[in-house]
């Protein structure tokens, strides 16, 4: 047997020219978005002000598996992609498991995660549609730089809302988007009405995703040659991020290797649903099995401790209605520091395949997150975000069952990003001051009774 390299890099002629949309290979479709007025499936008219027209397509088409990447954005991606898979020989001696373990490894531009992959491609349909610029949200910062970084690489003006606790834990995050041109205002802000309405029934919130995506989409209406992005949870975000779990096959099946396990961590679902998508696909066409595990925060668990139904996607109930696991559109996450994972609801799709038993969820608490990063960091070098993070809890985890039962099982995780943006969270961690907060019962039951009453 050829002996697997530590690094399978692809080559740049290797890269997939088609994005995949699992759903067309899905029997249970998700459920449409609703329009938030009439409680009606969306139409592409009704979602023309807010997004882009090509996005909406790609949004609500449930059919077509494949969709070609544009050569421009293709040229793009040859930046940075394609990323490796890293086998982690390292990782596995110091465990001493027979498992065998690979990672994805996203973080290897300079916004430091795979949301580079769709800020592209939503920038570039943008620009091709003659828009003027983008308002966007942001959460840890990390899709705020992606986006910035696409925005100024093709000319388009960029607006991002950040998630006001970020903002301040993380002021050099702030100063990339700066650099790359973006404008960032701290959320809830005054600058929009429904910042304001947020700002006076919870004075002093540090803010959530949900406030940030409201106050976003506010300001793209209210610009002419502005539309609104979004970093994950929809559809077309999925679609574009299939290109890693497209190249994660590529990469396993040059040297026939066949996952057991497939591990990522879910914030809106989307470097998850990418990696998974295409071996779902095999899945749902009856061509192979897989485990899939999403790995949330303890302290935002929308899968584990969720409910199944229609919720807003934002705290201002602006934005369609989805149909998916939630745990409320006015639950607001304590402050953790995998801030990429602090969302309210979870991709309908994903939300969809948990509910039919196809893929299982995990809670983790953060103090064992940041064990995890640190003992991945001192023996595979790489120091990872605190987002990535909850899927090496899980991969360790799993590792060690294998070292229990003697299991030689190949596991793959998605290691979506770098953590060097993080060292206030790391700080706290080394000082022995981290905490893990799990929202009680009571304040998980508070935020599904505001649920809106949609079957
Ligand atoms: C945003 C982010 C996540 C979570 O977002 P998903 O849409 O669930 O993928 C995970 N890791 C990193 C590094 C991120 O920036």
């Amino acid at each position: 047997m050829t002996e697997i390299p530590y690094k399978i890099y692809l080559e740049e002629s290797e890269m997939p020219t088609q994005w995949y949309n699992v759903r067309a290979d899905m029997k249970n479709k998700p459920a449409p978005l609703l329009n938030p007025a009439t409680l009606k499936p969306i139409t592409f008219d009704e979602l023309r002000p807010v997004f882009c027209d090509e996005l909406i397509k790609q949004e609500l088409d449930d059919e077509t598996a494949y969709f070609d990447i544009p050569t421009e954005i293709r040229d793009f991606y040859k930046m940075y992609r394609p990323s490796p898979l890293v086998r982690a020989y390292c990782l596995e001696k110091k465990l001493g498991t027979p498992a065998k373990i690979y990672y994805k490894f996203e973080g290897s531009n300079t916004s430091g995660s795979h949301k580079l992959n769709s800020a592209i491609a939503q920038a570039y349909y943008a620009k091709n549609q003659g828009l003027k610029g983008v308002t966007t949200e942001t959460g840890a910062g990390q899709w705020g730089t992606a986006l910035s970084m696409a925005c100024s690489y093709l000319g388009l003006d960029c607006r991002v809302y950040m998630v006001k606790c970020s903002y301040e834990q993380k002021p050099f995050r702030r100063e990339v988007m700066r650099t790359y041109g973006a404008n960032v205002t701290p959320s809830p802000s005054e600058t929009t009405e429904v910042g304001r309405r947020i700002l006076a029934e919870f004075p002093g919130t540090s803010g959530s995703l949900g406030c940030a995506i409201s106050e976003a989409v506010e300001a793209a209406e209210s610009m002419e040659g502005y539309r609104y992005v979004l970093g994950s949870v929809l559809n077309q975000v999925l679609l574009h991020q299939s290109i890693i779990g497209l190249e994660t096959k590529i990469a396993l099946d040059k040297y026939d290797i066949k996952p057991d396990i497939i591990i990522g961590c879910a914030g809106g679902g989307s470097n998850l649903g990418g990696l998974i998508s295409p071996f779902v696909g095999e899945q749902l066409r009856g061509e192979a099995e897989y485990q899939f595990i999403a790995v949330e925060p303890a302290s935002c668990p929308s899968l584990t401790r969720g409910r199944f139904g229609y919720d807003y996607c934002d705290t201002g109930k602006v934005c369609p209605l989805a149909k998916m696991y939630t745990l409320g559109s006015g639950f607001i996450p304590s402050a953790s520091h995998a801030g990429g994972l602090r969302y309210h609801g979870m991709n309908s799709v994903l939300s969809q395949l948990h509910h039919d038993g196809i893929m299982e969820a995990r809670a983790v608490e953060q103090t064992s997150v940041f064990e995890a990063a640190v003992e991945f960091a001192r023996v595979e070098g790489i120091l990872p975000a605190p987002e990535s993070s909850h899927a090496i809890r899980v991969a360790i985890d799993e590792a060690m069952k294998c070292k229990e039962t003697g299991e030689e099982k190949t596991i793959v995780f998605g290691l979506t990003g770098t953590g060097y943006f993080d060292m206030y969270a790391y700080e706290k961690y080394n000082n022995g001051v981290m905490s893990d907060y799990i929202p009680t019962d009571e304040e998980i039951a508070r935020g599904v009774a505001g649920m809106p009453n949609v079957e």
